[in-house]
């Protein structure tokens, strides 16, 4: 499409109404309220892919029960570097969204979020010892401090008592517990921070807008072609910057945007289902989010897990995910997205990984061909006592893995996001999906400190401190200031403190 059938022009455009980019139109806005920021979504609302409430599973990831975040070193020990990681990531995200509810810009925390503990629970002696040690070396740093251990059947089952009734009383079992814990409804949060953007002069939103290409313009900036889902009319919209918010899709946006970077990404496609429960009685019997240990071969994000859910005010038991696979991006997706996003550059990581992984695939082959009762097995495994007619089946949201080049082994599989530019950092995309919504405010002030840094020498990190008062230090080794900012977020955003 020509540069002359340009209909608008703005500074940034955002594609996709999900958490991601209204995130970033919200931090853009409050660093630089002159911005003229569209943003362009191809379904007829915010939220519809993996941010809504039903298409992921509401965790506040602070990696207080992901036992995939705490791996065993070979000499027995417990690494808890990534987990660090992750728990301080999340003080970001509660900072930046204290400090909208302070101003005014989200009306109510309970509108999104609630406290709920996060435990950890495993079954066996191995396992116990293993959860043990985890507890110790956790629980001794300040970033873990309050998180409780225990074997006690009694003690569990006043923690959580659906998982303890019904269990042989003999059974090795053990879990922690972090009081601080939060069930956050992403939907939700992205129409609040939507109605925000709303009452600012110089945003607009766009739905049933499908971008379908990228071109670079002559004078650096983008021309994006968009397609109008209802009409079948095509236009073009003029941009500066393009941040490629697209979630699984933002991989075949990439690609279509023709930077060299881009080149040997690939993406790897994880569907998921839920069982859900709505029933007052149960629902009202369950106050925690309970992960297991992943099975053998099984991807991180496939943890299965009990959790509590509190959508628009009702409380809901959430488990799963059971993992599957679909060659769809999207959840409302198209079949052919896996195998169009397959190209020259990208096919030998493809194959590398596809070799190197056979234990996923293996995995995953074993979930699709899973029957009900299997499901209502490894439900079991959490509650004993289920009732299955209390129970129906959901369909989650779409994860694209990334498959990265990489130099030694040609491709890689990586279970994390990895924010792809141009060299000019006119154009960034968000690729992957851990950990995910949780940490959206981390992800990007990372972005801008890594696209926009002359900005943020310049006039944004006043603003930056101000959104996030703890920005620029280590929450890692300052013990105080962490349970400054924790005490003050708990208050705001209505969660325990430690
Ligand atoms: C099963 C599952 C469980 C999860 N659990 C958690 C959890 O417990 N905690 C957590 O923090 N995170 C979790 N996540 C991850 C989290 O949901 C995602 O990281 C987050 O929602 C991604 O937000 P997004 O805005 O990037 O993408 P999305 O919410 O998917 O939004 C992308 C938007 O882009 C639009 N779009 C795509 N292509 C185009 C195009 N060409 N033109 C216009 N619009 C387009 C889509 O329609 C969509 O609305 C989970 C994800 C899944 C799938």
């Amino acid at each position: 499409m020509s540069e002359s059938n340009t209909v608008t022009d703005a500074d940034v455009v955002l594609v996709g109404a999900g958490i991601m980019s209204m995130t970033l139109a919200t931090f853009l806005k409050e660093l630089q309220p002159h911005l003229k920021i569209e943003i362009l979504e191809r379904l007829p609302g915010e939220a519809q892919e993996s941010s809504g409430p039903w298409n992921n599973a509401g965790t506040g990831h602070a990696a207080n029960c992901e036992l995939n975040y705490t791996p065993q070193n070979a000499d027995g020990s417990v690494d808890i570097s990534k987990a660090l990681e992750v728990n301080v990531e999340f003080d970001l995200s509660r900072q930046f969204w204290s400090y909208l509810i302070k101003k005014g810009a989200i009306a109510s925390p309970d509108s999104f979020i609630h406290p709920v503990p996060h435990m950890s629970f495993v079954i066996g002696a191995d396992r116990a010892a293993f959860l043990k040690k985890r507890h110790a070396t956790m629980s001794a740093h300040h970033c873990y401090r309050g998180m409780e251990y225990s074997e006690d059947h009694k003690q569990i089952a006043e923690w959580a008592p659906l998982i303890m009734e019904g269990r042989d009383p003999n059974q090795v079992v053990a879990a922690t517990r972090m009081v601080t814990g939060a069930d956050v409804n992403y939907g939700a949060l992205t129409t609040n921070l939507l109605n925000y953007l709303r009452r600012q002069d110089g945003f607009s939103i766009q739905f049933q807008q499908q971008v379908t290409g990228l071109n670079r313009r002559s004078d650096g900036g983008w021309s994006i072609d968009v397609k109008d889902e209802k009409s079948g009319t095509r236009k073009s919209i003029g941009a500066r910057y393009v941040f490629l918010g697209a979630g699984g899709a933002a991989l075949t946006l990439l690609q279509k945007s023709g930077i060299p970077e881009a080149d040997g990404f690939a993406g790897f496609p994880v569907s998921g289902i839920w069982l859900r429960c709505g029933k007052h009685e149960v629902a009202e019997r369950h106050a925690a989010k309970v992960y297991g240990m992943a099975a053998e071969g099984s991807p991180p994000m496939s943890v299965p897990h009990l959790d509590t859910r509190i959508i628009d005010g009702k409380r809901w038991i959430l488990f799963g995910p059971y993992a599957g696979f679909s060659t769809k991006f999207l959840k409302k997706g198209s079949l052919f997205d896996l195998p169009l996003s397959i190209r020259p550059d990208n096919l030998l990581p493809l194959l590398a990984v596809a070799r190197d992984n056979f234990s996923l695939e293996e995995y995953l082959v074993g979930q699709v061909v899973q029957t009900k009762s299997h499901r209502f097995k490894a439900l079991r495994e959490f509650y004993p006592n289920l009732n299955e007619d209390d129970w129906e089946f959901d369909v989650a949201g779409q994860r694209v893995q990334i498959i990265r080049k990489d130099q030694a082994r040609t491709g890689k599989l990586v279970f994390g996001t990895d924010i792809v530019h141009s060299a000019d950092s006119t154009i960034v995309a968000l690729l992957g999906a851990s950990p995910g919504a949780s940490t959206a405010a981390w992800i990007m002030v990372h972005m801008l400190e890594n696209c926009f840094h002359e900005q943020l020498v310049g006039h944004w990190v006043p603003k930056l401190k101000e959104m996030i008062p703890s920005y620029g230090h280590d929450l890692k080794t300052d013990a105080a200031l962490t349970e400054r900012i924790r005490k003050e977020t708990a208050e705001v955003l209505g969660l325990h403190t430690a």
